[in-house]
């Protein structure tokens, strides 16, 4: 892989390897853009088949995050971080305090946080080296877990949607399908059924259903290949990526689709083009799911929840903004939610430019 020229295809900014043999640490940091403010985005620890696979992932989730912070108006940039490694035997204290001190060494450009394969746990380890640390333990004055606020993003946005669809944003009576019931599953399930939906979901471990069905009685429970063709007004990915790709598209029998798994559509042009023809209303991932984003952001402020609650539940505002862009633009929701980020990142960036002489003191933005 030539590197600088993977950097500018999508214009990263740093790229930085970290090598630490004691504690066995082969990590990267990929900051893809700091127009807004520091590079935020989790650590993801995982086998790679190899460095070239690792590499292409950091790019790739750097700049998702890049868009992520964008569209939901935080000031924040896009970075990743990934560890080459098997979370499950190569944990331990020495590890996560060499990537933390690596962290530091960047001086703020690039803020960490758990990911797939990292716990609020490591990046207590983490924190020990760093201060560009978040998403660590209530107990400790962090944020704690961001699922219910995620979930609560993600209830909004769907709210917008409906509006936007039908010309209310009641859920009284609709027929909503959930695909998985895990943490941000479950917490949305309540939320959806407290505002009168009628919840039809699926998971496929028996504790997590087990679990949904405790707390919310009413919800009906369909074998996980069903979610697909059961028709509903709107059908909520919360398990895996790619569920919307050439096999299921056909099968959808909804109005909408929004929920907060990443990467929900197995090919982001093509089958954003395809959701629009069969005039299902699809609210892209990114924009739907950037609660738990919103909840650590809050955290590198002093963290309050309320204000996290309340800001996650603008992602209404957000969603309509961009149904309101793909409509005058006669583009898709993907497409024009990419726009809304690019737009900002530009219209911020520019006023930046000017020297202001004595800088901001200690705020993010
Ligand atoms: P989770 O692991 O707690 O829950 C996922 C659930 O999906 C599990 O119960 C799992 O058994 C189930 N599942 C897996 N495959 C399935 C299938 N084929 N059919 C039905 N169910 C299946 O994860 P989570 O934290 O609830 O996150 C859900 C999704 O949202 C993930 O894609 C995650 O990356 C994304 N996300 C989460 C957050 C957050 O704050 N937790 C924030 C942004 C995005």
């Amino acid at each position: 892989m030539n590197l600088f020229e993977s950097l500018e295809t999508h214009e990263h900014e740093q790229l930085v390897f970290c090598s630490d043999k004691e504690s066995g640490l082969k990590a990267i940091i990929a900051i893809h853009s700091t127009t807004l403010g520091p590079s935020l985005g989790g650590c993801r620890m995982w086998p790679y088949e190899n460095e070239e696979a690792a590499l292409k992932d950091v790019l790739r989730l750097s700049r998702g995050m890049t868009y992520k912070a964008a569209v939901a108006g935080l000031n924040l940039g896009g970075g990743k971080a990934v560890i080459i490694g098997d979370s499950k035997t190569m944990k331990n204290e020495t590890l996560f305090r060499s990537f933390g001190r690596f962290v530091q060494s960047l001086g703020g450009r690039y803020i960490t946080a758990e990911d797939v394969g990292t716990s609020v746990h490591d990046m207590e380890w983490v924190s020990c080296e760093t201060n560009f640390v978040t998403g660590i333990h209530q107990e400790r004055g962090g944020s704690g877990d961001p699922s219910p606020v995620t979930a609560l993003g993600v209830f909004f946005g769907i709210k917008a949607a409906l509006k936007w669809k039908s010309g209310s944003d009641s859920f009284a009576g609709k027929r909503v399908v959930v695909q998985g019931l895990g943490q941000v599953g479950q917490s949305l399930v309540t939320r959806l059924v407290e505002a009168g939906a009628k919840v039809v979901a699926a998971d496929i471990f028996e504790g997590n259903i087990k679990k949904a069905v405790a707390a919310n009685p009413s919800i009906e429970i369909i074998n996980p290949d069903a979610v697909y063709s059961t028709p509903c007004d709107i059908f909520v990915p919360c398990a895996l990526g790619g569920v919307v790709n050439d096999d299921t598209i056909d099968k959808l029998r909804c109005g909408i689709v929004a929920g907060s798994a990443n990467n929900v559509l197995a090919d982001e042009d093509k089958h954003s083009v395809a959701l629009q023809k069969k005039d299902i209303l699809y609210i892209p991932d990114f924009v739907i799911s950037a609660g738990g984003l919103i909840n650590v952001a809050n955290e590198l402020q002093g963290y309050r929840r309320q204000q996290a609650l309340d800001q996650a539940s603008g992602i209404y505002d957000i969603v309509m903004q961009i149904l309101k862009i793909a409509e005058v633009e006669n583009t898709t929701t993907q497409k024009a939610s990419m726009t809304l980020a690019e737009r900002r990142i530009a219209q911020l960036g520019h006023i930046k430019k000017k020297f202001i002489g004595v800088p901001l003191g200690k705020r993010m933005c």
